[in-house]
C-alpha cells in the first residue's frame, strides 16, 4: 500500500507530521496530487484554537491546486493527468437552501480541510468528483491555489448587490480584502477606499488599484469619512470581522446602506444595534460561494483582471507547515499570503 506525508492539526498550536496510507477512492471520487495549499486565515483561528466550528485533529488546507492521479470508475469528465483545483464545500443537495442554489450555506454544510474532511496540506487528497474544477492552460500551481480564495471575493460583491459607480469602504487590506477590493473594481466601484493597521499592506493596496489607502490606527475613519465624503459612500465591507472593525463600519454607514461581514468573527462580538435599526442598515452575512462565483473567478485570475500573484509573500514546503503557521501567527515579516509547496 503506497503511503504519503500528511500535516495533521493534532492541538492548539501543534501541527505534526504523519506517514499514512494514500487514502483509496471510490467510483464517483478522484484522487489529487496536491501542488500548491494556501493558509486561509480560518485556518489560522483553527490553529489558534478559536475557530467556532473547526477542531483538532484535523488535517487543514482548503484553498489548493494539484494533479490528478485516479480517477473513480464512474468519472468520465476528469482524466488521470489533468491539472485542477477544488472546490471544497460539500453539500447535501437535499436541504431547503440546496434546493434554491444557496448550496454555500447547506443545512449539512461539509469543507474539505475544515470540518468533517480532512484537507490538502498532504501528499494527496480524495474529493468527490463534481468538486473537481480543471485548469486553463497558462495558470501557475500558485495562481490556482487562489481561486477560492477570490471566489470568496466575488460571492461578497454579487451578495452586495453592489452597483456600477458606487464608492465603497474596504476595512481590512489582508488577502481577503485586497481581493474584495480588485473584484469590487472590475463590477464597476467608482472609488475603493480601503484600511488597514499596517501600512505595507496599505501599500501593496495601492500597487493593486485603491484609490485612497487610509491607516485607521492613526487617523479617525469616522471623522475622515465625515468630512471627505459626507453621505458619499454606498457600500461597506468588512474582510475584518473583529469588533472594532465591525462597529467603525456601522458607525460610517449611511443610513439605509449595507454593511458586508466577509471576515470570519472569532465568537461573539458586541455591536450597536441601536444604530442598525434606527438607521435601517443591513448587516449581511457572506459565507463561501456557489459555483458560478468560482468559475467567475478563475476567469478573473486566468484574464489578468484581477492580480493574485503579488499576493503571495511566503513558501514553505509541506514538512514545514508548522512553521509557516507560526510565520502567520507571530506577523514579525511583512506576511500576506503564505502558501505550502507540496
Ligand atoms: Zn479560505
Ligand atoms: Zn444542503
Amino acid at each position: 500500500m503506497k503511503k504519503m506525508v500528511q500535516a495533521k492539526l493534532v492541538s492548539t498550536e501543534k501541527i505534526k507530521l504523519e506517514k499514512v496510507k494514500v487514502p483509496s477512492i471510490t467510483s464517483d471520487e478522484v484522487l489529487i496530487q496536491v501542488k500548491v495549499c494556501g493558509i486561509c486565515g480560518s485556518d489560522i483561528h483553527a490553529y489558534k484554537g478559536r475557530h467556532p466550528f473547526i477542531h483538532p485533529p484535523i488535517v487543514l488546507g482548503h484553498e489548493f491546486s494539484g494533479l490528478v492521479s485516479e480517477v473513480g470508475s464512474g468519472v468520465k469528465a476528469i482524466s488521470k493527468g489533468e491539472k485542477v483545483t477544488v472546490e471544497p464545500n460539500v453539500v447535501c443537495g437535499e436541504c431547503y437552501n440546496c434546493l434554491h442554489g444557496r448550496y454555500n450555506i447547506c443545512l449539512n454544510l461539509k469543507v474539505i480541510g475544515c470540518v468533517g474532511h480532512n484537507g490538502a496540506f498532504a501528499e494527496y487528497i480524495v474529493v468527490p468528483k463534481d468538486k473537481v474544477i480543471k485548469l486553463p492552460q497558462g495558470i501557475s500551481w500558485d495562481e490556482a491555489s487562489l481561486v477560492e480564495p477570490a471566489a470568496v471575493a466575488v460571492h461578497a460583491v454579487k451578495k452586495a448587490e453592489q452597483r456600477v459607480g458606487d464608492r465603497v469602504i474596504i476595512l481590512g487590506a489582508g488577502p481577503i480584502g485586497l481581493l474584495v477590493m480588485q473584484v469590487a473594481k472590475v463590477s464597476g466601484a467608482k472609488e475603493v477606499i480601503i484600511t488597514d493597521l499596517l501600512d505595507y499592506r496599505l501599500k501593496k493596496a495601492c500597487d493593486l488599484g485603491a484609490d485612497r489607502v487610509v491607516n485607521s490606527g492613526r487617523e479617525n475613519l469616522a471623522n475622515l469619512v465625515k468630512e471627505d465624503y459626507g453621505e458619499r459612500i454606498d457600500l461597506i465591507y468588512d474582510c475584518v470581522g473583529i469588533e472594532e472593525t465591525v462597529s467603525q463600519a456601522i458607525q460610517i454607514a449611511r443610513k439605509g446602506t449595507k454593511i458586508l461581514i466577509v471576515g470570519v468573527p472569532e465568537g461573539k462580538i458586541a455591536v450597536n444595534l441601536a444604530y442598525v435599526q434606527d438607521r435601517e442598515l443591513e448587516l449581511l452575512g457572506s459565507l463561501m460561494y456557489v459555483r458560478e462565483d468560482f468559475t467567475t473567478a478563475l476567469e478573473l485570475i486566468h484574464q489578468g483582471k484581477i492580480k493574485v500573484r503579488p499576493l503571495v509573500s511566503h513558501h514553505f514546503t509541506l514538512e514545514e507547515t508548522d512553521k509557516a503557521f507560526q510565520k502567520i501567527l507571530t506577523m514579525k515579516e511583512e506576511v500576506l499570503k503564505v502558501l505550502v509547496q507540496i
